[in-house]
C-alpha cells in the first residue's frame, strides 16, 4: 500500500510520513501542490492525503485535476479550517474523507485504513498468496505453511511487490523505486540484503523456494 502525502508544513509532513511508515505503510511526501499533482498522476498510489492550503496549486485544484485526469484513488483532505463550506466543497470535488487539523494521528490512521479498504483493494479478498505463502493485506499478516512470519515494514512491502507481480522478473531499480525512496541510487546492495533477510524468513526453512535470483536481472517470486 503506497500513500502520497501532500503537505507544505514541514513538521506535519515529516510527522505524517514517519507515522505512516511506522504503521507499515509506504509513504511519499510532496511539499507543494505542483509536485503533489505530478507525483499523484505518475505514481501508483493507493491513497492521497491532501492538505487544502498549499503553495502553487491548492488542494482543491490538485484534486480537481487528478479527477479530471481519471485518477480515482481515494483522497483524504486535511485542513486547518473547520468550516462546513470546505467540507462540502471537498466532497463535491470528489474527496473521500476530510480531517480537520489538529488531529490525533490514531484518528488519521483509522481513516486511512478505512479508505484503503474501500479503495482499490475492495474487490480483492485482501489476501495475496503463492504456494503455501499467504499475505493478509488488511491484517498485515504473513504466514508460510500456516506458520506466522514476522516481517519489518520494508520486508512486508518488498514481499507484497513480489507477490503482486509474481512470475515477473523485477529489476533492482524497480524494486528500489517501489519499496525504497523514489530516487534511489544504484546502491543495490540494500536490496540484496533485504531480499536475503526476507528469504531467511520465508524460504530457508522450506524445501520449495519461492524467491529466486535471476542473474544480471533481478528477482522473481514464483513456485517452481
Ligand atoms: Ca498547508
Amino acid at each position: 500500500m503506497k500513500i502520497l502525502i501532500v503537505e507544505d508544513e514541514p513538521k506535519t509532513g515529516d510527522y505524517l510520513k514517519q507515522g505512516l511508515t511506522e504503521a507499515g505503510l509506504l509513504a511519499d511526501l510532496a511539499r507543494d501542490g505542483v509536485d503533489g499533482l505530478h507525483l499523484a498522476e505518475g505514481g501508483d498510489y493507493d491513497l492521497v492525503i491532501l492538505d487544502v492550503m498549499l503553495p502553487g496549486l491548492d488542494g482543491w485544484e490538485v484534486l480537481r485535476r487528478l479527477r479530471r485526469a481519471g485518477r480515482d484513488m481515494p483522497v483524504l483532505f486535511l485542513t486547518a479550517r473547520d468550516q462546513v463550506d470546505d467540507r462540502v466543497r471537498g466532497l463535491e470535488l470528489g474527496a473521500d474523507d476530510y480531517l480537520v487539523k489538529p488531529f490525533a494521528f490514531a484518528e488519521l490512521l483509522a481513516r486511512v485504513r478505512t479508505l484503503l479498504r474501500r479503495g482499490r483493494t475492495a474487490p480483492e479478498s485482501g489476501v495475496l498468496s503463492a504456494a503455501d505463502l499467504e499475505m493478509d493485506l488488511l491484517r498485515r499478516r504473513v504466514t508460510r505453511g500456516g506458520r506466522r512470519v514476522d516481517l519489518t515494514a520494508k520486508e512486508f512491502a518488498l514481499l507484497e511487490l513480489l507477490l503482486r507481480r509474481q512470475g515477473e522478473v523485477l529489476p533492482r531499480s524497480l524494486i528500489a523505486s517501489q519499496v525504497w525512496d523514489m530516487n534511489f541510487d544504484s546502491d543495490t546492495n540494500v536490496i540484496d540484503v533485504a531480499v536475503r533477510r526476507l528469504r531467511a524468513k520465508i524460504d530457508d526453512a522450506f524445501e520449495a523456494k519461492l524467491i529466486h535470483t535471476v542473474r544480471g536481472m533481478g528477482y522473481v517470486l514464483e513456485r517452481r
